[in-house]
């Protein structure tokens, strides 16, 4: 299926997207959307920039569209989940932007601002719940919403859930959902855990994958640039000086380190601003949409922070601190290059950082280009015997899971149009998507 217009989607949603310029849907939303219309739980396997947010948003909103639910206050209809605040923004703007021509109500639920006004909507009653885990488990233990009218259910991000510690928050609100209801689950990598909780929450999914060996990180131009400490600020500022950077993201491993070089490029006159854990959601607004509306160009950003945001021309992605975590890398590099344009990444790299990239190097599978080979650490370049084990030696162990409370997935229900049985023996349907 290779234009939207077969898809068969409510008609308002259809003129959404042809205001949005979408000509085409992405290979894991020409999978997705047609199977998830019909009621199929899926299993997507799909890294940031894919366009999997629409290819959830799109059924479910198209199911609002034909179905017209009544919303009851408190009982969301649907519900999404996603690991950070940013990511559920976002989701949140989707969802208004696809659903634009057509009636529904929707809130957003996440920590570190008031409760007030997300119990006031919830309150009012919605259709679409979007929520952290943390928050989410928060206002149900507090009697503010109840999840027993949830049809359609989505987890977005579940492996990044499960590193930021909210396998336990999951488990309970998984409890909470009805048995019938319908599953989109995504999640950039499946590790065994994130498995286990997929075998336990879908029925019968359809598996799709959107092969790691061509998302738009493949369109991205990599490089690493060797460097010694104290010479990263002054190979940042030329690269940053350059013409060809209209918006650039530059990730550092620490939040203090963040501020720091935010502070540092200032001074040397390029307009930059920090998004990182310690600061406000409100601060963390402000500075999104300053890049947003290019009055910084550079966004110096942790990590955490940096999950889900979705800003368009992003032309740079510069890794200042390679990442700890070698999957990050691909989160990172990914919010250039998102949704067909090209990008360019470029990570400094110490001597102290060399296990670091051949760890990324490992997980890509290919090598990094290096753009100054000629220049020789002074030390020998081999880990040193000081270094036990990498950083994140710790991350496979974290946390032990006890997933019995998560399984209430037996059946699902299918919900319109072709009514498919649900009667059949689980199983698994395959299908890769590329990109
Ligand atoms: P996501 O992977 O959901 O974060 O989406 C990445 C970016 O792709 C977002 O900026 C979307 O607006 C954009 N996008 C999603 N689907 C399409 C499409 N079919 N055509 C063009 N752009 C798209």
């Amino acid at each position: 299926m290779n234009d939207f217009k077969s898809m068969d989607l409510f008609a308002p949603l259809q003129r959404a997207l042809a205001e949005q310029n979408y000509q085409q849907p992405t290979p894991i939303q020409a999978q997705t959307i047609p199977a998830a219309i019909e009621g199929a739980d899926i299993l997507g396997c799909a890294q940031t920039g894919t366009g999997k947010t629409a290819a959830f948003a799109l059924p479910i909103l198209d199911y609002l569209g034909h179905e017209k639910p009544k919303t009851t206050p408190n009982r969301p209809t649907v519900l999404v989940l996603a690991p950070t605040r940013e990511l559920a923004i976002q989701i949140g703007d989707s969802f208004r932007t696809y659903g634009k021509h057509m009636k529904f109500r929707q809130a957003l639920v996440y920590g570190g601002v008031g409760q007030g006004k997300q119990v006031n909507e919830l309150r009012r009653g919605v259709h679409v719940l979007i929520a952290t885990p943390g928050r989410l488990q928060d206002l149900m233990d507090q009697g503010h919403v109840s999840l027993e009218n949830v049809e359609i259910f989505v987890l977005d991000e579940a492996d990044r859930m499960l590193d930021m510690g909210f396998l336990p928050a999951l488990k309970k609100i998984i409890a909470k959902v009805p048995q019938q209801k319908q599953s989109l689950f995504f999640s950039a990598t499946l590790p065994p855990k994130i498995r286990d909780l997929a075998a336990r929450l879908l029925f019968n999914p359809i598996s799709i994958t959107v092969a790691s060996k061509t998302p738009t990180v493949e369109r991205i131009e990599q490089s690493v640039r060797y460097a010694k400490r104290g010479n990263k600020l002054a190979s940042l500022t030329d690269i940053l000086n350059g013409n060809d950077v209209d918006r650039a993201i530059v990730f550092t491993r620490t939040k203090h380190g963040a501020n720091g070089l935010a502070k540092k490029l200032d001074r040397a006159g390029i307009a930059a601003t920090a998004i990182h854990g310690n600061k406000t959601q409100n601060a963390r607004q402000r500075a999104l949409e300053a890049f947003r509306q290019k009055k910084v160009t550079v966004l110096v950003a942790t990590d955490v922070a940096a999950r889900g945001i979705d800003i368009d021309g992003i032309t740079h992605v510069i890794n200042f601190d390679m990442p700890v975590d070698p999957e990050s890398y691909v989160h990172r590099i990914g919010r250039t290059g998102r949704a067909g344009s090209d990008g360019i990444a470029i990570s400094f790299c110490t001597q102290d950082e060399l296990d670091e990239l051949r760890a990324i190097e490992k997980l890509i599978g290919t090598r990094i280009r290096v753009e100054n080979p000629e220049m020789k650490f002074e030390v020998k370049q081999e880990p040193s015997k000081g270094k036990a084990k990498p950083r994140n030696a710790n991350r496979s162990r974290r946390r032990k899971s006890n997933n019995s409370e998560l399984r209430n997935g037996a059946q699902s229900t299918y919900r319109r149009r072709k009514k498919v049985q649900r009667s059949g023996k689980p199983g698994k349907t395959q299908r890769t998507a590329t990109n």
